[in-house]
């Protein structure tokens, strides 16, 4: 296959600049180019786009995501010996390429780019889904981004996309899918990074909706999963007790059977029972 790029081969990269992947910032590095690009095209759009990407490491992701034809890439790495080697593409991709050293929880995508921005990313395990409820959880919505193209533990993935009835159902799909289009568009093997994780992966792209699928206050909503999701084996008129008093009344009034549990209701019924005790 051709290559994507002159710069040299990843492999090359690491050893020439010593990154041996250290477990404690969960790298797991992606080396195919060609995949990366391919992971990158998911992304949709990346020529009128701003693209916030997270983690870049030795720069496998952020390279697709340029010979894809970004328009610019803003890239926090939290590990300071990835900095020469993302320099490298830097000068390969003049003016399209910003590197900042630090921690992606703490900084503010919105002061370096600008929109429309997709996030892309080969998330460090231990952040990942913290960041996405963040992302989902904006104090405005829209939030800054159009769309997350994000990998995950399949595990992680499937609780994104799940569907009601299934064991994967709770809390972060209702949150995905309340506020985005969800789907799995990529599975990959552990062999498919260096070093393999113990798990298989999977790239999950989330497109913001304009607002909420159903109406509903965040807030409300999010107290009604909680409480329902903590004790998902048990009745809705148990786990809800003590959201109301009468609380199999206002569940039959949206259509809701007291007896049933959490894992069985779907979205629409969990706005609408939003609504009801807001
Ligand atoms: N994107 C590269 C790839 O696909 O090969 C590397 C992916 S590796 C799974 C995760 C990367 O995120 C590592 O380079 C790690 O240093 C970086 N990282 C870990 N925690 C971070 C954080 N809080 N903020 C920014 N980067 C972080």
């Amino acid at each position: 296959m051709a290559a994507i790029d002159d710069l040299p081969p990843l492999r090359e990269v690491i050893s020439a600049h010593g990154l041996s992947a250290r477990k404690a910032l969960g790298q797991n590095f992606l080396l195919d180019l060609n995949l990366t690009a391919k992971i990158a095209r998911q992304a949709s759009d990346l020529a009128g786009s701003d693209v916030f990407e997270i983690g870049p490491g030795p720069g496998g992701l952020t390279r697709g995501l340029l010979a894809e034809g970004a328009r610019h890439v803003l890239a926090i790495e939290k590990d300071a010996r990835c900095l020469p080697a993302l320099a490298e593409i830097s000068a390969r991709y003049p003016g399209r390429l910003t590197v900042i050293e630090g921690d992606a929880l703490q900084i503010d995508p919105l002061a370096h780019l600008t929109p429309p921005i997709r996030v892309a990313a080969n998330l460090p395990y231990n952040v990942g889904t913290e960041l996405l409820v963040r992302w989902l959880t904006p104090s405005v919505w829209p939030p800054f981004w159009e769309s997350l193209t994000l990998m995950f533990q399949r595990e992680v993935a499937q609780r994104i996309v799940a569907e009601p009835g299934s064991k994967a159902y709770g809390r972060l799909a209702l949150l995905a899918q309340w506020r985005s289009d969800a789907r799995i568009v990529m599975d990959l093997p552990p062999q498919a990074f260096t070093p393999p994780p113990k798990v298989s992966s999977a790239v999950v792209h989330l497109t913001a909706l304009p607002e909420p699928r159903f109406p509903a206050d965040a807030q409300v909503l999010q107290r009604i999963t909680a409480a329902a999701f903590n004790q998902r084996r048990k009745m809705l008129r148990a786990s809800l007790k003590g959201l109301a008093p009468d609380i199999e009344d206002r569940l039959k009034a949206v259509g809701i059977a007291p007896t049933d549990r959490a894992e069985q209701i779907p979205l629409e019924q969990f706005c609408a029972l939003a609504r009801e005790l807001a």
